[in-house]
């Protein structure tokens, strides 16, 4: 006796779609940059990666300003991919050694669906690079003069 599943493989789009709803869920409950971080004023992620072929995803620029959540775990973008790329610590790690930049090499952990049977990883790598410019401590003359 034939009849339909109800426990379908998930789709790719399913599978998309449920994990940016964890994602913004989670960004939705950080800290404001602002309130984590005082002292930054911006920051950029710049991220190029390398599939090993000659069109690998586009490169992506990500920056975020002081009301912007403090938040860095970034979808791999393969549609496709279960894996993420937590940039947290990298960043963390920046802004406490009040570095001005800082490169850093990931590589996807995730799963594609066509891979979902063998298990094996989906290894596209991104090169992280995270620039940070700093507030001026000495504003205070400013303001005298302003005011
Ligand atoms: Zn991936």
């Amino acid at each position: 006796m034939a009849r339909t599943s109800s426990k379908a493989p998930p789709s790719a789009e399913a599978i998309r779609q449920k994990r940016r709803e964890i994602l913004q869920r989670d960004r939705s409950q950080a800290d404001l940059l602002r309130s984590a971080w005082p002292k930054v004023e911006i920051l950029r992620l710049q991220f190029t990666f390398d599939d090993g072929t000659r069109l690998p995803p586009s490169t992506q620029l990500h920056q975020f300003n002081p009301p912007a959540r403090s938040f860095y775990r970034f979808p791999c973008p393969f549609a496709d991919c279960s894996g993420e790329y937590d940039l947290s610590d990298i960043v963390t790690q920046t802004f406490k050694s009040n570095r001005g930049e800082i490169h850093q090499l990931f590589s996807c952990e995730g799963i594609r669906a066509r891979d979902r049977i063998t298990g094996y990883a989906c290894g596209l790598k991104l090169d992280t690079k995270v620039i940070v410019q700093y507030k001026k401590e000495e504003r205070k003359d400013a303001k005298r003069d302003a005011a």
